[in-house]
């Protein structure tokens, strides 16, 4: 899910060093479910879409900082 595009500004730096070279991880997450019927797998189904955790990391490429975003650098 793409909420930025290639060359847009982020207004975020690295919460250790300030710098502005860094990687955004956004976290999906997918469950894949059995289900169990009378001691015995039944059904196997997955979610067929990601779901955003809401999560979103930062690991800067100037001093090797990782963090957590406290507001979402995508979006603001
Ligand atoms: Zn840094």
């Amino acid at each position: 899910m793409l909420t930025k595009n290639i060359g847009e500004r982020i207004d975020a730096r690295c919460t250790r060093c300030g710098g502005r070279y860094f990687q955004i991880n956004e976290e999906f997450i997918n469950l894949v479910s059995y289900e169990v019927l009378a001691g015995k797998i039944s059904t196997v189904s997955s979610t067929d879409k990601l779901k955003a955790t809401g999560r979103l990391l930062g690991r800067c490429r100037q001093c090797g900082h990782d963090w957590a975003f406290r507001k979402n650098p995508l979006t603001s």
